[in-house]
């Protein structure tokens, strides 16, 4: 791999959702220099609610490597409270999703920011330097650009209904992406693609997270374009997702919820995979179906901050001295 001469780091871009995006893109900065990391950042998951823009995965994002995120749920600020939702619930508002207080300053800023005229990656630069953030951190998308649920109990879904009002409970019969075909990767996320040394996507949900950065116009061709290796962190450890609907959905959309549909999944997009010592014994299989596939077996699961940096280390080793199995 060509590595910056200088001081002998890869140029990385880590494509994100929210939680199992963040914990590897915090821990590639914990190691990378901060002109080294660029996170371009699901925005299919974003929504309107009381007036506000909401960004959930730029949200989780900018916490985790600001370190403020709460880190029971992995989303969210920790110690923030929820005096504006009792105040809300007075005035008879649907509880469905609530923002904590502090939460809510992101949005107000976002919000204006846009109401000024000025795009979305320049809101996210704004709070992100507000919140003492090195690393760059974009959204995939100025565009608008919309996940759609289509569910066999109740029809089409907005993403956040699906997800957090129905808790992700009704099965999944199809997912369209309202904005496709005119929405554009962004420039500042096309450049930084041309630029990296290592192109890594993250351990996210593929369906709802990553599917939706890759959807854009230009984004594919530049992954693809781009003639430095793409490795993939495999979120399914021995077939169960460790949150949220991953395998539940594979299951649904007659996807293979393995490790080894994982590969299937991201196909001509990687040439690495990052796998979990639980699924060890899917090596051989993998071999079969993707024989031109490197593979790095080690723990995935990032319970603790350590544990992040841990495995992003071991990703950046393995791709600078090429160990591979
Ligand atoms: P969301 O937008 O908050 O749902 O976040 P993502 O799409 O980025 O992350 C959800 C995915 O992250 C799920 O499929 C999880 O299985 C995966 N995930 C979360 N934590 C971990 C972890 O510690 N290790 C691995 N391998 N995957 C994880």
């Amino acid at each position: 791999m060509a590595l910056d001469t200088e001081n002998q780091f890869p140029r990385v871009v880590a494509f994100a959702g929210g939680v199992g995006g963040a914990k590897v893109a915090h821990g590639l900065a914990q190691i990378l220099p901060p002109d080294h990391l660029t996170v371009i950042v699901n925005v299919g998951d974003d929504f309107v609610h009381h007036g506000l823009r909401i960004s959930p995965d730029l949200d989780t994002v900018m916490y985790t490597l600001g370190g403020i995120a709460n880190p029971q749920t992995g989303w969210g600020i920790q110690g923030d409270t929820l005096q504006n939702f009792e105040m809300l619930e007075r005035y008879g508002v649907a509880p469905w999703f609530r923002l904590g207080d502090r939460d809510l300053a992101t949005h107000l800023i976002r919000t204006q920011v846009l109401a000024s005229g000025q795009t979305l990656t320049e809101a996210t630069q704004k709070l992100s330097s507000g919140l003492g953030i090195q690393h760059t951190i974009l959204p995939a998308t100025d565009d608008p650009f919309t996940t759609i649920i289509n569910t066999k109990e109740h029809g089409t879904l907005d993403f956040q209904e699906y997800f957090v009002k129905f808790r992700w409970q009704p099965t999944v019969v199809g997912i369209s992406y309202k904005g496709e075909g005119e929405a554009r990767a962004t420039e500042s996320a096309l450049t930084a693609i041309a630029a990296a040394d290592l192109l890594v996507i993250c351990p996210s949900n593929p369906l709802l997270s990553v599917e939706p950065i890759l959807r854009l116009g230009g984004m594919r061709e530049a992954i693809q374009k781009c003639n430095v290796p793409c490795i993939a962190i495999s979120p399914l450890i021995a077939g169960q997702a460790v949150k949220g609907p991953a395998a539940k959905l594979f299951a649904e959309l007659n996807l293979d919820a393995s490790v080894v549909g994982i590969a299937r999944y991201y196909d001509e997009l990687i040439d690495g995979l990052v796998m979990d010592i639980a699924d060890q014994n899917a090596v051989a299989e993998l071999r079969n179906v993707a024989p031109a596939l490197s593979l790095y077996v080690t723990q995935t699961l990032m319970e603790t901050i350590e544990d992040r940096a841990r495995l992003a280390g071991e990703i950046l080793r393995w791709q600078m001295e090429g160990i591979s199995l």
